[in-house]
């Protein structure tokens, strides 16, 4: 039997930091079914396990895992695994996603210290140092690259520098920076990245995966915590089976990002792309400024992926009615998960243009002035 469909138009643009707005060419790559042992299949798991690591470093000696779930379970899934019983963990904690790590490994009964900066200060080098003079127990440290909950981007290149000159295993949550910052994972000396299919690659939802040196790999065998999450049998499958999965893959996701992977390479690569959302970015923030709006952390600080913007500080300002009115006018944004400040964020990142910006501030502008008629009229929808 068959039905010709055709795909329908997405009534609005996600401006949120995964899912996010995808292709149409990726969605419909999702139209086929694929066996998850047969070599059509497996083919495209080990392509775009390749061109993950390319996309990573130039250099050799790094290898990629894809693992289903959602970009947690990847992150739990390297936490539970590569930590030996007599390691111990710090995580230098500014948001959400640095706190969910520490909250990973208390579940998993890993040893775990924090190194935190506050939602509004970058990585703190000088505490970090301190934390790993003080107690040489520590094995392992962990940062999260572009902190989503603000926006910020924290400083990687100098954290690798503490966390090599002690010798010490690093871990990256580079989940919404991947594929839209450039950076070399080599250079950076990061032993295991970690990003999922719905973010700066432009897939849908459905499997993360994790960049790691081969060596380290090696190492890992029978720490895991759990067995569905257990990064080194995951490889371990993949490198003796030609990308075969140990249990049942999301293959029309994995299909939808090998396309999407296609089409970052048609933009120009990563540098292309990472050009894109910066210019989006600013776009953003400079008719946002226009409009009297003010961003939570200074430019300095500003990743090009997402911006926290504080609320208007206006007595009419209620955020549901004002997402229900920018929904009605083809955006979804952000609440916002700052627990200091009363704040909402937009993302710039996926299938989404300069223009697309000026659209939204646009629409930003002629909704901050609401009266409840207006909201009552165009938002219920
Ligand atoms: C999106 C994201 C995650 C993973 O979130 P899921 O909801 O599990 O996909 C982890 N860390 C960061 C920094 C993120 O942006």
């Amino acid at each position: 039997m068959t039905t010709t469909i055709t795909l329908p138009e997405n009534p609005y643009l996600l401006l949120t930091p995964g899912p996010l707005s995808t292709s149409h060419s990726v969605k419909a790559a999702m139209l086929k079914d694929w066996c998850t042992w047969d070599d059509d299949y497996n083919n495209i798991v080990q392509d775009v396990r390749q061109q993950l690591v390319r996309l990573a470093t130039p250099s050799e000696g790094y290898t990629s895992i894809l693992m289903q779930g959602s970009g947690t379970a990847s992150v739990e899934s390297v936490i539970g695994s590569v930590i030996p019983e007599t390691g111990k963990l710090a995580v230098l904690t500014n948001g959400v996603y640095g706190n969910r790590i520490v909250e990973i490994a208390e579940y998993l009964k890993i040893p775990v210290v924090t190194v935190d900066s506050g939602e509004l200060g970058a990585s703190d080098l000088t505490a970090l140092s301190a934390k790993l003079e003080s107690d040489p127990a520590i094995t392992h440290v962990a940062v999260v690259h572009c902190e989503t909950t603000t926006g910020m981007l924290n400083p990687i290149e100098a954290v690798s520098k503490v966390v090599k000159a002690h010798n010490k295993v690093f871990i990256v949550d580079a989940m919404s920076s991947f594929a839209g910052v450039e950076m070399d994972m080599a250079a950076l000396d990061i032993d295991y990245l970690i990003s999922s299919a719905n973010k700066c690659i432009q897939g849908v939802p459905g499997f993360g995966f994790v960049i790691a040196k081969r060596s380290r790999m090696e190492e890992i065998k029978g720490f895991a915590r759990s067995l569905s999450l257990d990064l080194y049998d995951q490889w371990h499958c993949m490198e003796a089976n030609n990308g075969k999965w140990r249990f049942t893959s999301p293959t029309h996701v994995v299909r939808a990002f090998a396309q999407a992977l296609t089409e970052l390479q048609e933009e120009g690569g990563v540098a292309a792309r990472a050009e894109r959302y910066r210019i989006n970015q600013r776009t953003l923030v400079a008719g946002m400024r226009e409009l009297g709006f003010e961003t939570l952390l200074t430019d300095a600080n500003q990743s090009p992926i997402i911006t926290s913007f504080y609320s208007p500080d206006d007595a009419k300002y209620n955020f549901k009615q004002f997402y229900a009115l920018l929904k009605s006018k083809g955006f979804v944004i952000y609440p916002g998960k700052v627990s200091k400040a009363d704040c909402f964020r937009i993302g710039n990142i996926g299938e989404v243009y300069p223009q697309d910006m000026q659209a939204l501030v646009k629409a930003i502008g002629e909704s901050m002035y609401w009266t409840d008629e207006t909201v009552n009229s165009e938002a219920v929808a």
